[in-house]
């Protein structure tokens, strides 16, 4: 005997889940209704590109989350990806130094919306240890940036739980925030149309 459809559907965050009863003339295990956000949701946040951005130690232990025993594939993100117009995550690992601020910029206006940026270490995070003239103190000077993942170097789990939460971003992202006035203003005040 069928199961019934709700014992299918796992109640993610407490969200309510709508359960339908099927149009008069159809049968089978049931039918649910969802909202087009959700779903693009779901698609999203499981087929990250991320561009990784690593300058320096931080990207050492991205590539620890790469490798078979962390394994980053595990949540739809192994296709890493250098070119920014193909990829919408941009991971900045490392120190980055002034001048190299304008190329992180560069490299975050050539990539499509929807896009977001994980911040790894405290040197992307905040400058790190290098309270130095020559060394942005926080790349959110110059790109928005969604989560910050602390510690220095921060272990590879850290990282995971970085990538963890931009999927919760993701997923629960309405598909017309990056047309809303919030955003908008917020892209304007880092001087980005
Ligand atoms: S946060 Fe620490 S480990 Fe990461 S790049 Fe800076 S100094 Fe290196």
């Amino acid at each position: 005997m069928a199961r019934p459809v709700q014992f299918n559907i796992k109640n993610e965050g407490g969200k309510p889940i709508h359960v339908s009863n099927a149009p008069v003339g159809y049968s089978g295990e049931g039918f649910f209704t969802t909202k087009l956000s959700d779903v693009v949701g779901l698609a999203r946040k499981n087929s990250i590109w991320p561009l990784p951005f690593a300058t320096s130690c931080c990207g050492i232990e991205f590539m620890a989350t790469m490798g078979a025993h962390y394994d980053l594939a595990r949540f739809g993100a192994e296709r890493i990806g250098f070119s920014p117009r193909q990829c919408d995550l941009l991971m900045v690992m490392g120190t980055i130094a002034k001048k190299m601020g304008p190329v992180l910029r560069q490299v975050y206006l050539q990539m499509a919306e929807p896009r977001w940026v994980l911040s790894v270490g405290a040197c992307a995070c905040s400058g790190g240890i290098f309270d130095s003239y020559s060394v942005l103190q926080g790349i959110d000077q110059i790109i928005p940036v969604d989560v910050y993942v602390p510690g220095c170097p921060p272990r590879p789990e850290g990282i995971i739980d970085g990538i963890l939460k931009i999927q919760e971003l993701i997923a629960h992202e309405s598909v017309r925030r990056r047309t809303g006035e919030r955003y908008k203003e917020l892209m304007s005040s880092y001087g980005i149309q």
